[in-house]
């Protein structure tokens, strides 16, 4: 039958469509051969505190050198490798590059920053996400509080009870958690209430037209806000100019990211903005 149906489907498949096929397998052998042959490289974007212009934090963003075509963004690798199961190891090799690169910049003295790992769904949905952590943790010998774990509102959605549990044992230990592009889920303030969270990121599609539409400016407050009233951190993700910094000033926003003060850099260009003067920010 199996074949039948097969050989059904072929003959639906135009020219064109074969072609796209064809590249979709050629792109998803390539991204499992990318891993193996360390293709793969990590960019780290600054966070920087409001009050003080000091970097606070930075983010690890991945960067996937292709051997002929160069840079390519998350955006384009992302989401096929969470569809075939490849964003686990690909994920599990962040958290080790981002913990052994942050040893090493404390051990040269280059500053104490928490740094943010992005997390799909897929890596909580693990039966082993927990001891994945652990692993990673005592394999690198980082102390819990510089780690920091940016989830999306999709995976408190999906299995509340269990990854409840999960952060809440992995915050026990000093792991810090993030909310990330918050504002474009489904929230829910009860989960809000209960989670282990230590910040929200006001996604950037919020910041992009403050100062100025009515509506994002009430949205951007809220979350702040919500923020203060939580007790937790919000940090404003794309601040591209001085206008948008000079809002979220106004309004207590604690602190932001975005190439107003920084692209995400390879790790040695990021390393000269840890030994720079502090940022200039709210006037
Ligand atoms: P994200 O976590 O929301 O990351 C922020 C994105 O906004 C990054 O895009 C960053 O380069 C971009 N960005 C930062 N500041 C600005 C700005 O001022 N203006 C504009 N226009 N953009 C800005 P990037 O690096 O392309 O990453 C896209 C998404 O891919 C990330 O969104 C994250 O969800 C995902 N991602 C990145 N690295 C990883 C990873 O290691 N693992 C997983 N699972 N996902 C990752
Ligand atoms: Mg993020
Ligand atoms: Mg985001
Ligand atoms: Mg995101």
């Amino acid at each position: 039958h199996a074949k039948e149906a097969g050989r059904d489907t072929y003959r639906f498949f135009t020219p064109a469509m074969n072609a796209r096929v064809r590249a979709r397998l050629r792109l998803e052998n390539r991204l499992r051969q990318a891993l193996e042959q360390g293709e793969f490289e990590l960019w780290y974007q600054p966070r920087v505190r409001l009050a003080d212009g000091r970097i606070c934090g930075a983010e690890a963003l991945l960067r996937w050198r292709h051997p002929e075509d160069g840079w390519i963004s998350p955006g384009d690798f992302i989401p096929l490798a969470e569809e075939i199961g490849l964003i686990v190891p690909i994920d599990q090799w962040v958290l080790e590059e981002v913990c052994r690169q942050n040893l090493e910049w404390q051990r040269r003295g280059l500053g104490e920053i928490p740094v943010a790992v992005n997390l799909s769904a897929m890596d909580f949905r693990r039966p082993d996400f927990r001891d994945r952590i652990v692993r990673v943790l005592a394999d690198t010998g980082i102390d819990p509080r510089w780690l920091e774990l940016e989830l999306t509102e999709s995976v408190l959605l999906q299995h509340t009870d269990e990854i409840m549990a999960t952060l809440q044992w992995l915050r026990s230990l000093g792991v810090n958690f993030a909310i990330d592009d918050f504002g474009t889920g489904y929230s829910s303030l009860a989960y809000l209430k209960q989670l282990p969270v230590s910040m929200l990121k006001v996604d950037r599609s919020f910041v992009r037209d403050v100062p100025g539409d009515p509506n994002d400016e009430a949205i951007v407050k809220a979350v702040i806000e919500l923020g203060q009233v939580f007790g937790l951190q919000v940090v404003a993700e794309g601040v591209e100019t001085e206008a948008q910094l000079q809002f979220l000033c106004r309004l207590g926003c604690d602190s932001v990211q975005g190439f107003r003060f920084s692209r995400p850099q390879p790790a040695a260009e990021f390393e000269r903005l840890l030994c720079r003067e502090p940022f200039r920010t709210c006037d």
